[in-house]
Order: structure tokens, then sequence, then C-alpha cells
């Protein structure tokens, strides 16, 4: 179902199966065709999404960019599904999970050969799968705004080397991966090119910025008040990430 979050960003929630499926956001003025998706979901779980989407009266051609979170196999399964139904779509990426993608490396996409053996059981993926071009390698502090969606980039490494958050100051709007979601919640430090000493930075970072409303990749969403559940939150996990 695709839900309105507020003007200019619209959520599409993920399906968890027996693996967890990225929820996907959509930012910018549904009238233009200057849209931005945010994640995309796990193998196979675009489909649904762009159904939706399209029931909603949204097409792919409106979308000109697809920015990922971060590489995990639950949010980059199904880029590719994405992108062979919307050729001209740019990919944008943390340049530090770029040159994996790039180079066809998938350690940080499954994370460890555990979740590898357990996706590869469940789906036939060829070689060079995980493959991309990625078009822009972003590095943190960019802003952007394109037909009201207006975002600030922020790194936040920990979960993954990668990882990246969307602000929205003036409206204290923070999209934020699966560094931290609602409500206190399991955050990854184990997988491959994960630092518990980094995302301790980051949530310290997080915590310092105002946010109402916090949009995550996964579990629910929460609209207003968000800033006491993330200072909880962060103060539950920082004693963790010594
Ligand atoms: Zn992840
Ligand atoms: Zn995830």
């Amino acid at each position: 179902m695709v839900e309105k979050v507020t003007d200019g960003i619209l959520w599409v929630a993920g399906r968890d199966r027996f693996m967890p499926d990225s929820h996907i956001y959509v930012l910018g003025d549904t009238e233009s065709d200057n849209l931005t998706i945010v994640d995309c979901g796990i193998v196979e779980m675009g489909a649904y999404k762009l159904s939706e989407l399209e029931n909603y009266g949204i097409s792919l051609e409106q979308v000109k960019r697809i920015i990922m979170t971060h590489t995990h196999i639950d949010h980059i399964g199904c880029l590719r599904e994405f992108l062979e139904k919307g050729i001209h779509i740019e990919v944008w990426v943390h340049k530090d999970e770029a040159t994996y993608l790039e180079q066809g490396d998938d350690r940080v996409v499954f994370g460890n050969k555990m979740f590898e053996s357990l996706v590869r059981s469940q789906y036939s993926i060829p070689s060079g799968f995980f493959q991309f071009n990625v078009n822009r390698k972003l590095e943190g502090g960019e802003t952007f705004d394109f037909d009201g969606a207006k975002f600030q980039v922020i790194h936040v490494p920990g979960h993954s080397v990668g990882s990246i958050g969307l602000y929205d100051q003036s409206r204290k709007i923070f999209i934020s991966g699966d560094t931290i979601y609602a409500p206190i919640s399991t955050i990854r430090y184990d997988l491959f090119s994960a630092d518990p000493d980094q995302l301790k930075k980051s949530l310290i970072n997080i915590a310092s910025l105002e946010i109402n409303t916090l949009l995550p990749c996964h579990n629910r969403i929460v609209r207003s008040g968000a800033d006491q559940m993330i200072k909880n939150t962060v103060q539950h996990w920082l004693p963790m990430l010594k």
C-alpha cells in the first residue's frame, strides 16, 4: 500500500517473508517527472511495489534516480527489477559502497556467508547480478532540492561503511535506512564493512539532529515526536558499542 507521509514523501512498506524486505520512499511532487526513489527491497520484491505505485498514479517514467541508503541485500536485491523497467534511472550510492558495486564485489550486499547461502538457496542469482554502474557517488553533506524534495545527505557509517541518511532540516524529517529504526531495535554491526566505533559516532550525530519524523527502512515509521525515541535508542546502544 502506498501511503502519503507528508507533501512530497510517499511510503511503500516492505513485505517481510523469510527475510526482511526494506520499505521504499518516493520523494518529490507526484505530478513532476523528477522523482527520487529511496531503496528498493529484497530480490523479487520490486514488482508489487511498482504496481502499487502505478495504481497510485506514479510511473517509473517520472523517476530520475534511485538513492540507496546502503547496499545490503534487503535494500538492493530488486534494484535490477527497477532498472530493467526504467533504463533511464540513475543510481546514487555513497562512494564507499559504490566501489564494491562497480567491481561486482558482493560482500557488502550479502553481509556474511550465512546470509549469502540463505539467499542463494531461495533465489537463482546469476554472477554479476550485483554489479552496477553508479551514476553519482555521494560523500555526505550534499543537499538536493528536486521538486518538493529537499534533503541533505548525511553519512552515517557503522551498520555498513557507506550507510547514509537523508535529512530535511526545515521539516525535521530523517530517512534513516537501517542505522536507527523504531523503536529500540537490533542495529546490526557485525556484517561485512560494519564498524561499532563508527556506528557509535553516527548515532551520536543522529541524536544531535532535530528530528520530528523518523522514516526508517524497516518496522513502523514515526510520524511525530521521534526525538525522544531516538535519544532513548541511542542511550540504549552506546554502552554496547565499545
Ligand atoms: Zn542493512
Ligand atoms: Zn535492512
